[in-house]
C-alpha cells in the first residue's frame, strides 16, 4: 500500500476543511497539508447553504446580544465559553472572507447588508443573495489554490484513523478512481466531514452527508456528543425536501395554515405582526425548533393543507414583489418553479419541516481538540458546542470558519509539541487491517441483505420514531431496530466487484457510518428524559435542568449499543431561563 507522508491531514474539503487548510498554510508555508475529500471540494454541502452567516457588524448590535440569542436559542445546552470565543471571532472571519473576495450583498450606502434570521434579536446575518454558501465555498476554494503546500486528494474516501501510542497519526483512504487503499501518515488529523442528515429520508442534506467523519472518530474511541439533537428546518419543499431558506421569512415571508391564519401566534410566538414588516425574534422569525413544532401541532389539529406530497402549510412571499424576490431570493424562486412548478411571486408555496442539521457531533473542546491527542474536528461533524439543543440559522457557516481556523491552530500547536511519530511498521499494520476490512466487504456477494434495503429500513425507523416529537416507546423501538440493522449489516451483499468508481462499495461504507451515528442518536434520545430545544418528548414535556443540564457522550462499541456518559455544560454568564419569543416588551 502506498504511504503518503504529510504533516497534517484534513478529512473534508467543505467550508470547515478549506478554512483549516488555509489557516495551516498561512501559519507555516513549510507544513505539508493533505486535504482529503470524497467529492470535489465545490460539491461539499457548504455550497448549498443559502441564507447567510451571522456576525456582529452593525452599530445597533453587540456581542452580548449575539451571545444571548445563541445561548437562549440553544436552550442553555451551549457551552458558553465556546459561544464567547465564537461571537468574538465571527466578525473577523466574515471580514476576512470579504478581503478574499466573497461578494457579500450590500446596503445602498455600500456597507455590508445584514438580514434578520430566526431567533435573533437584531439583523446580523451577512448574505450573498440566497447563494451564500456557494460564494463562501468558492472564496475559500480559490484562496486555497494560492498555497502550493495544500495538496488535494479529491475523491478519496477516508476509511479509518490510525491511532498508535495513544495519539492519532494518520488515516487510511480509498482512492475512489482506482479502488486502491492509501496510507496517510500525519502528525495531526483534522476531521471536517460534515453532518449526517441522510440517515433520515426527508432532508435538505446533499447525498454526501452520511456522517462518515463522525463515524471515523467514534470508532477510534472518541465520543459523539449530543447526537439526539437533530434540527428540523420549518420550510422545505414537500416533494423532495429542498430547502427554502429562512431568509424567505427574514425578508418578510409569512406562514399560513389552511384557514389563512398566521398560526404561529397560537404557539407563544405572537402577537401577529404586520405583513411585510418582519418583527425580529417573533412570529415567522421564531427559532427553528419552535416553528417546526408548531407545524406538528397544526397537523394534529387538522389545520394543514393536503397536497399530493402530504400535509403542508403555506409560505407566502407574494407581498415582497418580484423585484425584491429576484434581488434577495433568486435561488428560492428558481427552486420553487423548477421543482414544484409554482412561482412565489404569484402564489403561496406549500412547505413542511425537513431534517436539516445535526447539533451533535464529535466531542471537542473550545480549541477544537478531541480527547484523542492529535485528532481535531470542526464544522458540522463536530460538537464544540455552540449550538446547544437548537442551532440558530446562520450560525453554522460562521462556525465553520471560526472553528476551522481554530482546529488548524491547535493542530499546529500539537505538531510543535514534538510528539514522536510511531514506526512505519506499526502504522502499516493498522492500515493493512483497514484494507482487509474493505477487502472483506468487497467479497461479500453471498450476503442476504441489500444496501438499499437496510438503508430504507433505517430511514423509515428514524422518520417514524425520532421526529419532531418523540416518545419513550417509539425511541425504544428505534434503538432495537437500529441495533438489529447494525447486526444485519454484517450480511450485506456487494455485487459490483470492480475497483474503478465502485459506488456499491461507497454506499456500503456510507451506510455503515450512518447506522453507527443513528444508533448514537436513538440511544441518546431514549435516555434524555426531558424536552429541550429540538429534542421534544411527549412523555417528558419539561426541561430538566436539575438532572439534564448536561451533554450526552456516546462511546462506540462494535457490536453493542453505545455506552452513555454525561458532561456538565459550561456556564459563564447566563443561567438557564425562559425562552421567550412572544414579542412581549420586558
Ligand atoms: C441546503 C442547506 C442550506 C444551508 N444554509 C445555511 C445557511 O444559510 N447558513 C448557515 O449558517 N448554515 C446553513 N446550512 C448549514 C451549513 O451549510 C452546514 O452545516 C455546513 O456547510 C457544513 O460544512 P462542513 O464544512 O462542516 O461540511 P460539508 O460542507 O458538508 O463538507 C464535508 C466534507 O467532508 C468530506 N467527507 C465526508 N466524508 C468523507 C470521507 N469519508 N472521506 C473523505 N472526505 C469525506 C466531503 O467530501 C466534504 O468535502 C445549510 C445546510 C443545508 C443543507
Amino acid at each position: 500500500m502506498e504511504i503518503i507522508k504529510t504533516d497534517i491531514a484534513i478529512v473534508g474539503a467543505g467550508g470547515a476543511g478549506l478554512r483549516a487548510a488555509i489557516a495551516l498554510a498561512e501559519a507555516d508555508p513549510k507544513l505539508r497539508i493533505a486535504l482529503i475529500s470524497k467529492v470535489y471540494p465545490m460539491r461539499s454541502h457548504t455550497c448549498a447553504a443559502e441564507g447567510g452567516a451571522a456576525g456582529v457588524i452593525k452599530s445597533d448590535d453587540s456581542m452580548a446580544l449575539h451571545f444571548g440569542d445563541t445561548v437562549g436559542g440553544g436552550d442553555w445546552l451551549s457551552d458558553q465559553d465556546a459561544v464567547e470565543y465564537f461571537i468574538h471571532e465571527a466578525p473577523k472571519e466574515l471580514t476576512q472572507l470579504e478581503h478574499w473576495g466573497c461578494p457579500w450583498s450590500r446596503e445602498p450606502d455600500g456597507s455590508v447588508a445584514v438580514r434578520p434570521f430566526g431567533g435573533m434579536k437584531i439583523k446580523r446575518t451577512w448574505f450573498a443573495a440566497d447563494k451564500s454558501g456557494f460564494h463562501i465555498l468558492h472564496t475559500l476554494f480559490q484562496t486555497s489554490l494560492k498555497y502550493p503546500s495544500i495538496q488535494r486528494f479529491d475523491e478519496y474516501y477516508a476509511t479509518d484513523l490510525l491511532v498508535e501510542d495513544g495519539h492519532c497519526q494518520g488515516l487510511t483512504a480509498l482512492e475512489i478512481r482506482s479502488g486502491q487503499m492509501k496510507q496517510f501518515q500525519a502528525r495531526a488529523v483534522i476531521i471536517a466531514g460534515g453532518g449526517g442528515g441522510r440517515m433520515f429520508p426527508f432532508t435538505t442534506n446533499g447525498a454526501v452527508k452520511t456522517g462518515d467523519g463522525m463515524a471515523l472518530a467514534y470508532r477510534a474511541g472518541v465520543p459523539l456528543k449530543d447526537m439526539e439533537f437533530v434540527q428540523y428546518h420549518p420550510t422545505g419543499l414537500p416533494n423532495n425536501g429542498i430547502l427554502l431558506t429562512e431568509g424567505c421569512r427574514g425578508e418578510g415571508g409569512v406562514l399560513f395554515n389552511k384557514d389563512g391564519r398566521r398560526y404561529l401566534q397560537d404557539y407563544g410566538m405572537g402577537p401577529e405582526t404586520p405583513i411585510g414588516q418582519p418583527v425580529l425574534k417573533t412570529m415567522e422569525l421564531g427559532p427553528r425548533d419552535r416553528v417546526s413544532q408548531a407545524f406538528w401541532h397544526e397537523q394534529k389539529k387538522g389545520n394543514t393543507v393536503s397536497t399530493p406530497w402530504g400535509d403542508c402549510v403555506l409560505l407566502d412571499m407574494r407581498h415582497l414583489g418580484e423585484k425584491k424576490i429576484d434581488e434577495r431570493l433568486p435561488l428560492v424562486r428558481d427552486l420553487c418553479i423548477s421543482y414544484l412548478g409554482k412561482d412565489p411571486v404569484k402564489e403561496p408555496i406549500p412547505i413542511r419541516p425537513v431534517v436539516h442539521y445535526m447539533m451533535g457531533g464529535i466531542h471537542t473542546n473550545i480549541k477544537a481538540a478531541t480527547p484523542l491527542p492529535g485528532l481535531f474536528a470542526a464544522g458540522e461533524c463536530a460538537c464544540v458546542s455552540i449550538n446547544g439543543a437548537n442551532r440558530l440559522g446562520s450560525n453554522s457557516l460562521t462556525e465553520l470558519l471560526v472553528f476551522g481556523k481554530r482546529a488548524a491552530l491547535s493542530a499546529i500547536e500539537h505538531v510543535q509539541s514534538g510528539l514522536s511519530a510511531s514506526k512505519d511498521a506499526a502504522l502499516t499494520g493498522q492500515a493493512q487491517a483497514s484494507e482487509t476490512r474493505i477487502g472483506t466487504l468487497m467479497k461479500k456477494s453471498a450476503g442476504t441483505e441489500t444496501i438499499a434495503g437496510l438503508r430504507k429500513e433505517m430511514m423509515e425507523t428514524m422518520e417514524t420514531n425520532v421526529g419532531i416529537y418523540r416518545t419513550g416507546s417509539e425511541l425504544a423501538t428505534a434503538c432495537d431496530k437500529i441495533s438489529e440493522l447494525r447486526q444485519r449489516y454484517a450480511h450485506i451483499a456487494l455485487h459490483d466487484k470492480t475497483h474503478v468508481y465502485n459506488t456499491d462499495l461507497m454506499q456500503a461504507l456510507e451506510l455503515g457510518s450512518m447506522l453507527d451515528c443513528a444508533e448514537a442518536v436513538t440511544v441518546g434520545a431514549r435516555d434524555r428524559k426531558e424536552s429541550r430545544g429540538a429534542h421534544q418528548r411527549l412523555d417528558f414535556t419539561e426541561r430538566d435542568d436539575v438532572n439534564l443540564l448536561k451533554h450526552t457522550l456516546a462511546y462506540y462499541h462494535p457490536t453493542e449499543p453505545p455506552r452513555l456518559d454525561y458532561l456538565d455544560v459550561v456556564i459563564t454568564q447566563s443561567q438557564p431561563g425562559v425562552r421567550d419569543y412572544s414579542g412581549a416588551k420586558k
